[in-house]
């Protein structure tokens, strides 16, 4: 009997809307951003990190805009910071001479090309760390995907996946480099073929009442086929109404 906390919260996440995998990734991104308002934004490893990070990345910015897990205080001191370190990288020190600094070289102060110069600016405004949010999505992608495919061939794990929605590709894709062997690569894509024929197939019913002929017919659980094939293919997000 497994006694793994991940292998318990997989089995949960198969039974609910949407690839599994994605799922957990975004219930432990939150519950770690969520901490890191409370608990963390005054932890000078978090706020070196985030210097460094520039804040977040395009996503999670996202996501905790829209989902207010940062408040007004805590994202304050968080981007008082990151645009304190740009504006650094960019001016300089006045512990540095003038003439070291991009802004100088610039102004003509002193020669450089200009491609020197775009490089110096791209360096100083891009993040030199990845953005924590995408840590920690990407480590709980990995240990969820290690477990499933550590575990599928297990008869409760196999039965759960295979009542699951199944894997977004990009979780397919991990899947597939995680495999440990040719059975439990077998198992995994036999469950995703039959999730794929079988989204494809809501797919040509939505576009074939779509003809004016059968609109009456009204329109079932493939209404929503194509929101549920995008998501699919991209991964990210889970939406519940995005799944009958
Ligand atoms: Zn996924
Ligand atoms: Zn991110």
């Amino acid at each position: 009997m497994p006694n793994n906390p991940t292998y318990f919260e997989l089995l949960k996440a198969c039974t609910q809307p949407g690839c599994p995998v994605c799922r957990l990734e975004q219930e432990a991104v939150e519950r770690y951003l969520d901490h890191l308002f409370y608990e963390s934004v005054n932890d000078p490893g978090v706020r070196a990190h985030l210097r460094n990070s520039l804040g977040f990345c395009q996503e999670h910015t996202r996501l905790i805009l829209n989902a207010r897990l940062g408040g007004a205080l805590g994202m304050s001191i968080i981007y008082h910071d990151v645009l304190g370190t740009v504006l650094k990288r960019l001016l300089g020190t006045k512990a540095l001479s003038d003439e070291s600094t991009i802004f100088s070289r610039l102004l003509g102060r002193i020669p450089a090309d200009l491609e020197t110069i775009r490089k110096r600016i791209r360096q100083a405004i891009s993040p030199h760390e990845p953005c924590l949010g995408c840590r920690q999505r990407d480590s709980t992608a990995y240990m969820v995907l290690s477990v499933l495919m550590e575990k599928i061939q297990d008869q409760e794990m196999l039965a759960a996946f295979a009542n699951s929605d199944g894997l977004c590709l990009p979780h397919l894709r991990l899947g597939c480099k995680l495999a440990q062997d040719e059975v439990a690569l077998a198992e995994l894509l036999k469950v995703e073929l039959e999730k794929l024929e079988k989204l494809h197939t809501e797919l040509a019913e939505f576009v074939r009442k779509n003809d004016y002929r059968y609109i009456k017919d009204g329109f079932g659980p493939e209404g929503n086929a194509w929101r549920r094939a995008a998501q699919l293919a991209a991964g990210g997000q889970v939406n519940k109404q995005d799944h009958a």
